[in-house]
């Protein structure tokens, strides 16, 4: 369970993107944060691993306040999934999802056979493994993006707008996946999307946010349906 109490972000420069945001992302659901452009939905990700910290209130992770664990320790525990995949150009597909295996110290067999195990359960072709990130599709390496997020089996996966660079056909198919995958791994996910037709398929709980940084709701897909 992720719980964001009375939670402000001021930057440096007095923009406020988060203002007072309390909410709870249960465990084992998605929670969909909505909301247009800069109203401050990446800040409030960017909180949880403690890429930047809140200016005021706090985020907690089960019982404990984020920003009393060590970012490293907790970054162990998140994967982080963003727009445009970020993989490593010079790395093939399988050695991409491997990689935090590799740092966690397996050795090069374990780490691939692991690599190999998420491609597949992403729905990526395992033909592709062998493959540079140029030679993949955009949504193919969204693919690979999850895989390597996954790696390290994290209970808590976040996720800013994983989807939102690939065509409309693809990413129906992604947000399928993405619903497969986690009636098998019950993570506790956080998605962050623009896109409110994305947010009522995908989200167990879904957080509107407006530009200020105000939560304007916090309903079930059924009751934004209906709205
Ligand atoms: P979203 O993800 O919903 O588009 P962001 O969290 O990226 O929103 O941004 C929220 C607000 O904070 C916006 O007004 C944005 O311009 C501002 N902002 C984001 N990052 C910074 C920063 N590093 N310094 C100053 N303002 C920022
Ligand atoms: P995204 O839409 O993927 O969140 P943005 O274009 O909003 O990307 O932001 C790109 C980068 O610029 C981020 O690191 C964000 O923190 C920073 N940023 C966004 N808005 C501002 C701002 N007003 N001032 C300074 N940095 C900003």
């Amino acid at each position: 369970m992720i719980t964001f109490e009375g939670v402000t972000k001021r930057y440096p420069d007095g923009t406020v993107a988060v203002d007072d945001l309390s909410l709870q992302a249960p465990t084992g659901a998605i929670t969909v944060f909505v909301g247009p452009s800069g109203c401050g939905k990446t800040t409030s990700l960017r909180m949880i691993n403690r890429m930047i910290d809140a200016t005021s209130g706090r985020i907690l992770l089960d019982d404990q306040d984020v920003r009393a664990i060590d970012p490293p320790t907790l970054r162990r525990g998140i994967g982080y999934v963003i727009q445009q995949a970020g993989l490593f150009p010079h790395r093939k597909i399988v050695d991409n999802v491997a990689t935090v295996p590799y740092l966690l110290g397996w050795d090069k067999r374990k780490a691939r056979a692991r690599a190999m195990e998420l491609l597949e359960l992403v729905g990526l072709d395992s033909r592709l493994a062998g493959r540079y990130p140029f030679q993949l599709s955009g949504g193919q390496q969204q693919r690979v993006g999850v895989a390597r997020a996954l790696a390290a089996d994290p209970p808590v996966l976040l996720m800013d707008e994983p989807f939102s660079a690939v065509d409309p056909i693809v990413r129906a198919s992604l947000q399928e996946e993405l619903l497969h995958l986690q009636s098998e791994l019950h993570k506790t996910i956080v998605f962050v999307t623009h896109d409110i037709d994305e947010a009522i398929k995908l989200g167990d709980t879904v957080a509107v946010l407006r530009v200020g940084g105000h939560l304007a709701q916090m309903a079930g897909p059924a009751t934004l349906l209906s709205e």
